[in-house]
């Protein structure tokens, strides 16, 4: 069995036995429409025996990708509508997105840039573009926050990365940098120490977002690149998608959330899939979601918790959506408050001795 670094092709993914040959023109055809993408790191977590394997499942092709649902688009954040220079996208009025590249080290089957993410588009920023969305950047003094996104920024090499840094580092109002990333998973010998002096190298605050769904992603060798991050002065935050087949019971929910802070990684986003083309096999309905953040909440301390998040489709941003723990009651100023447990009590209680208030 051949097992060559990255899988990109059907020929690839049948050799390595992750798919079979029945599915070889399938999967060509998919490989048309969507890049590929499963680096040794990842392949070595998938158990090819197993075709509900929850790693396997957001990284192997499969033929539902090839239907497409009338609601589902091909920029469902709408980035197109708000990007004023190639690379920008600025939606808020205190942070960016620069996107230096379309390329990832592995490439999520439901990936919600999956139209423009891979090697059929151009992959990298030219120089000229890049110095006009840095431009950009230093033009707009609003702009607190500068988040590298794309394409997964780590896949830049130690030298474009320092010359990226010394550009934002000259820029005043520029005060925070956040990477959104799936390196420390997918290649987990890229996270270095010489990386994350790299990066500290723009003398800004550096947050590194880790992209994981599953709590086997967090390995031993993901978990040590982690912490050489953390350990340089990088914290990181989470970001998961809820997926059908891959997280969508609690029990799974809850090990991953754990994972993340066990290796130090507060949890930050859980979203809503947005719809992309041939997702729909992936998707969770909000009111699953809602609950599953629910028993979240009765079961895990604090610090485990996400914001569950929808980006509204049409470019209008991204949304907490639940679940609600306070109603309004007809009386002002009094409220109908759920516990950890489900149960309902009134906000403030409506016999409340004075005296008993903790002042
Ligand atoms: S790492 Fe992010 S941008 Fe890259 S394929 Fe996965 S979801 Fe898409």
């Amino acid at each position: 069995m051949k097992s060559p670094a990255t899988l990109h092709s059907a020929t690839d993914l049948i050799e390595a036995g992750l798919i079979s040959e029945t599915k070889r023109e399938a999967i060509e055809r998919i490989a048309a429409a969507y890049a590929i993408g499963i680096t040794s790191a990842v392949a070595e977590l998938i158990d090819p025996a197993d075709q509900l394997d929850p790693i396997g499942r957001q990284f192997v092709p499969d033929v539902a990708e090839l239907a497409t649902q009338p609601n589902e688009m091909a920029d469902p954040t709408g980035d197109r509508l708000f990007s004023p220079v190639e690379g920008i996208v600025h939606r808020y009025p205190d942070r960016a997105l620069l996107k230096l590249l379309h390329i990832c080290p592995v490439y999520c089957r439901f990936c919600f840039r999956r139209a423009v993410v891979g090697p059929n588009s151009p992959t990298h920023l030219s120089p000229e573009a890049l110095a006009t969305a840095i431009g950009y950047i230093a033009d707009h003094p609003a702009i607190w926050e500068v988040i590298l996104t794309g394409g997964d920024p780590l896949t830049l090499s130690a030298r474009r990365l320092t010359e990226i840094m010394a550009r934002l580092k000259a820029i005043d109002h520029v005060k925070v940098l956040r990477l959104h990333t799936r390196m420390p998973i997918a290649d987990p010998a890229k996270i270095t120490g010489e990386l994350a002096g790299v990066l500290l190298g723009a003398g800004k605050t550096i947050y590194v977002a880790l992209h994981a769904n599953h709590p086997r992603e967090l390995s031993g060798p993901a978990r040590a690149a982690c912490a050489t991050l953390i350990e340089a002065g990088i914290p990181m935050l989470s970001q998961s998608v809820l997926l059908a087949g891959v997280n969508d019971d609690i029990e799974t929910l809850s090990a991953l959330m754990r994972a993340f802070v066990e290796a130090r990684i507060k949890p930050y986003y859980l979203h809503q899939l947005d719809p992309a083309p041939g997702t729909a096999h992936f998707r969770v309905p909000i009111a699953k979601g809602r609950d599953l953040m629910r028993q979240l909440r009765g079961r895990l301390s604090g610090l485990c918790q996400p914001h569950y998040m929808l980006d509204i489709p049409g470019g209008h941003g991204k949304s907490p959506i639940g679940p609600n723990y306070l109603t309004e009651r007809s009386r002002r100023d009094s409220y109908s408050i759920t516990d950890y447990q489900g149960r309902s009590h009134i906000y403030p209680p409506e016999a409340c001795d004075p005296g008993e208030m903790r002042g």
